[in-house]
This record gives C-alpha cells, sequence and structure tokens, in this order.
C-alpha cells in the first residue's frame, strides 16, 4: 500500500482497509434465485482449482473455502457440496463430516494464525442474515486479543487478492 499525501503514512490500521467489502455491498456473487442452476456460488466454488476458489480442504460430502468477504482474516467456511438450504435437510455423513472439516479448520487456524478464539456456527434463512440463503455454509471466524490477526504474518501492506491466496496455502498447509 501507497504513502498518500497528507493522510500519514502507513500504521497497522491499514488493514481496516477493506475494498474487497464494496463487492459485497454491491451484491457481486449473488444467486439469482433459490435454485442450485441459479448462479449459486457454492456450486461453482468446487468446480474451481483450489487456488482459484480458495479451497483449502476438499472432502467428499463436504468442502472448506476462504470467505470472500471475510469478517477476519482467515474466515473459512465450511459447505456441503449439495445444495441445501436447511440444516435439518442435511444427511447423516453430510452432518458427520460437517463437524468433522468444523473441527479441522478451528486446528487449522489455529496452527496457521494462532487463534485465541472462534465465533462458529451458520445463519439460516434470509431473515436470519445470511448472504445466500439457498445453500447453507458454516462460518469459523477466528478471533485474536484485540483483533490483530494474521496479516502482518503474511504481509499487511498487499493486496487483497494476493493476500487471500497466500493465507489459503498456509491454512491448505496446516490442515490435518
Ligand atoms: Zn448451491
Amino acid at each position: 500500500m501507497h504513502a498518500q499525501a497528507g493522510a500519514g503514512g502507513p500504521d497497522n490500521f491499514e488493514r481496516l482497509w477493506t475494498p474487497h467489502r464494496m463487492a459485497y455491498i454491491k451484491g457481486e456473487n449473488k444467486p439469482t434465485g433459490t435454485g442450485p442452476g441459479d448462479g449459486c456460488p457454492f456450486d461453482a466454488i468446487p468446480k474451481m482449482s483450489d487456488e482459484e476458489g480458495l479451497i483449502v480442504a476438499r472432502g467428499d460430502t463436504v468442502y472448506a473455502v476462504l470467505n470472500l468477504y471475510p469478517y477476519n482474516s482467515g474466515h473459512l467456511m465450511v459447505v456441503p457440496y449439495r445444495h441445501v438450504a436447511d440444516y435439518a435437510e442435511l444427511q447423516p455423513a453430510e452432518l458427520v463430516e460437517l463437524g468433522q472439516f468444523t473441527q479441522k479448520s478451528l486446528g487449522a487456524l489455529r496452527k496457521a494464525s494462532g487463534a485465541q478464539g472462534f465465533n462458529v456456527g451458520m445463519n439460516l434463512g434470509q431473515v436470519a442474515g445470511a448472504g445466500i440463503a439457498a445453500h447453507l455454509h458454516q462460518h469459523v471466524v477466528p478471533r485474536w486479543g484485540g483483533d490483530t490477526n494474521f496479516m502482518p504474518v503474511v504481509g499487511q501492506t498487499k493486496v487483497l487478492p494476493q493476500l487471500l491466496r497466500d493465507t489459503r496455502q498456509l491454512l491448505a498447509d496446516a490442515w490435518d
């Protein structure tokens, strides 16, 4: 990131500059409907390479992927491959692997970033705050005291796409 005339020197608050949130605000990557053929990003991601899709790990029924619009660095999501909206509709094998991948996410984040705490859970339904309600996803958000995060580890001055790629690699390497 460049020092800007009149704006002072770069400091640790640089990480609060999050241009990626603009894409979210503009509603990019939002499905047009509720069916699997309606542009659901969670159906498209597994067809990409790990690097392109920011996939950290693939299981038999679920996968773990970096959130493109993170609440915090290292914000992961565990997503069933099957296009399903309701947790109550998950099949036993999916339930088990969703739980295992959530555990592995905690492990990888602790190992790679020294995360001190986590917010884990899912928003079911649009009224509950789900960004993509048609396809359920479990959020795993790492937390640190004061929420200093591991951007400094991978370089706080990198632009976001590179940062996400580096973060994905770190977590994929730390995945058990
Ligand atoms: Zn879907």
